[in-house]
């Protein structure tokens, strides 16, 4: 399944969006009336991977520096975690794995954007020399964390470059969200890339090993608006 040659119209009629097993309330769409550009893409090349488990997933923490600029707003990036399966579905299936990258506005940093990517199972291209320049994801070490809110360095380092390189044309859709995890806050931003991430299986299989159900079932729309571009860049 190419997820990337999907057209555009074809990926906003097979994505199922998300709620929150919180109270969720519709969002009026009211954020998504006031733009039609595509965010601004600003990723530093490495970060070092520092991570703690609060719970319900791993949680990385990266180095200052990467940004999404979006409707007049510039976010921070400050942490990405992995949910088992996707939490958004591709014509009904899940895949693998979902990645959310979390940015706070620097203005209010109650406001999130979350860039969302699906990941699966690729051992000929999957992610050497993105995640950690030995290919692993250090799973193993991440998952061997005990719950805490305290990050631990764990080696190996990120290429968010190379993570946010998903060329010109790719789908990029975007809705008014909430969190889909504790605390579940609606101002959540939501930017879904239309292009599967791969990831190695035993990769894969050391993350579901654990976390094989942290995703939140998928939702209907709520009246939420969705919008979409093609990555221009
Ligand atoms: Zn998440």
């Amino acid at each position: 399944m190419s997820f990337s040659l999907l057209s555009l119209l074809s990926l906003l009629s097979l994505l199922s969006l998300l709620a929150c097993s919180c109270t969720d309330t519709p969002d009026t769409g009211a954020d998504d009336t006031d733009t039609d550009a595509e965010p601004e893409w600003g990723y530093s090349g490495e970060t070092a991977l520092n991570a703690y488990n609060p719970g319900y997933y791993i949680r990385y923490e990266v180095d200052a520096g990467s940004t999404l600029t979006w409707n007049g707003n510039v976010y921070d990036l400050v942490q990405f975690h992995f949910h088992g399966q996707s939490e958004h579905t591709i014509e009904g299936q899940h895949t693998a794995v979902e990645i959310h990258f979390v940015h706070a506005r620097q203005d209010d940093a109650t406001q999130l954007a979350v860039v969302a990517m699906l990941a699966d199972a690729d051992d000929v291209s999957g992610l050497v020399g993105v995640f950690d320049a030995g290919g692993a994801l250090l799973f193993p070490d991440a998952l061997a964390l005990t719950e805490s809110h305290e990050a631990t360095a764990l080696g190996g380092s990120v290429d968010l470059g190379a993570v946010f390189g998903f060329g010109k044309g790719t789908p990029l859709l975007h809705y008014g969200g909430s969190l889909t995890t504790p605390p579940c806050s609606e101002g959540v931003e939501f930017f879904v890339v239309g292009s599967l991430l791969p990831m190695l299986s035993a990769d894969i299989a050391a993350f579901h090993a654990v976390y094989d159900y942290n995703y939140r079932p998928v939702q209907p729309l709520n009246g939420r608006i969705v919008t979409g571009w093609y990555v221009d860049r």
